[in-house]
């Protein structure tokens, strides 16, 4: 070993679903399978590149005024970074400083447990119970702080805004972060508390429900102390900084709800259709608030159907890690593309 080795910390990579390069059905990464807001393609289309000549404002100003208007809430409650990954790691860095542990569910984005690692937090990872469904008692211990998603990854199980208050609530010395990737496609977000607790960070993304993946914009939304906070964090780490094109395609996606809303409509139509069909096969799932579902075949293993299925080119996702051995996580694609996606099923089983 050499002497350096010693000094390098060490994490267990996270390895993101695979992004093929051809054109295949990617049922794998809960991207969204609309295209984005038509006017980000008209913007783009009449860009002026002389706006890339220039540093993009490190305050992401346009940005971060339409995304409080959108949500109602004050300019100095928004910020702006290269999707949520980022804001959640600029988080970790600024607010889990605690010797206690931080404190997010065995069962869940695995990115958590990567920033954790990686800037020396200590965590502890509470067991969702035996239908998935976080324990709320166990976030009621002494720690660090928290993060949980909801819905979560990749159960995809949306927990009541009243669960996730009374977590936030009994944790008020703690900072609480929500993070919210896939709440459109659910119900009540934890916004309509940041006005009623001080130690509530939520954050969101353009990656699932705006169809902006590619873009890599996430925010944070809170109070104007955290806000400022991770604010200053930033600013002192260029590679925070959002790309001049993001910034604008960001703001021309936020004018445009009723396209935003029309996507998610016909997403969750097309989640229930096809959970439908996966229950006529026999496949057993959690109820989805996500754009996702996550799935289980008591007579077909999850690995080999996976196998399968990428051999035709329809790619989803499956993890090796215990009790999740058995399930698949399907990303809700067009309807047509879930109609093959359960015509194939259909053909395996009568195998
Ligand atoms: N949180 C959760 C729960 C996610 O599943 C993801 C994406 N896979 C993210 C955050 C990060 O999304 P992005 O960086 O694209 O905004």
């Amino acid at each position: 070993m050499k002497a350096f080795e010693k000094n390098i910390r060490k994490v267990e990579p996270y390895v993101p679903g695979e992004q093929p390069q051809r054109k295949v059905m990617k049922l794998n990464t809960n991207e969204n399978p609309y295209p984005p807001a038509p006017n980000v393609a008209k913007v783009l289309r009449g860009m002026d590149t002389d706006a890339f000549r220039r540093y993009p404002d490190p305050a992401c100003s346009g940005l971060v005024k339409e995304l409080a208007e959108f949500y109602g809430v004050a300019e100095d409650q928004v910020f702006v970074g290269v999707g949520s990954d980022d804001v959640l790691a600029m988080c970790f860095l600024t607010f889990f400083n605690s010797e206690k542990p931080i404190l997010f569910p065995d069962i869940t984005y695995s990115f958590y447990k990567v920033w954790a690692d990686l800037y020396r937090i200590p965590y502890r990872c509470p067991e969702l119970d035996e239908n998935f469904r976080l324990v709320k008692e166990d976030y009621f211990q002494e720690n660090g702080g928290i993060i949980f998603p909801n819905p979560n990854a990749p159960t995809a199980i949306y927990e009541s805004l009243d669960t996730v208050e009374e977590i936030i609530r009994r944790n008020q010395d703690v900072i609480v972060i929500v993070d919210e990737a896939y709440v459109d496609f659910a119900g009540r977000s934890a916004l309509e508390l940041i006005d009623r607790y001080d130690n509530l960070i939520v954050v969101q993304t353009f990656s699932k429900a705006r169809s902006m993946a590619g873009m890599r914009i996430g925010y944070a939304i809170s109070n104007p102390l955290l806000i400022r906070y991770l604010n200053d964090a930033k600013y002192s780490f260029n590679s925070y900084t959002m790309n001049q094109t993001s910034l604008i395609c960001g703001v021309e996606a936020l004018k445009d709800r009723a396209y935003f809303e029309e996507c998610i409509r016909k997403l969750i139509e097309t989640r229930t259709w096809t959970a439908g069909e996966l229950r006529k096969l026999g496949f057993q799932m959690t109820d989805s608030g996500a754009n996702f579902l996550f799935i289980t075949h008591q007579e077909y293993d999850a690995q080999e159907l996976f196998e399968a299925l990428k051999a035709h080119d329809i790619y989803v996702r499956h993890w090796n890690s215990k009790r999740i051995e058995q399930y698949l996580r399907v990303t809700i694609g067009t309807r047509e593309e879930m109609e093959a996606f359960v015509a194939f099923l259909k053909d395996y089983m009568k195998k």
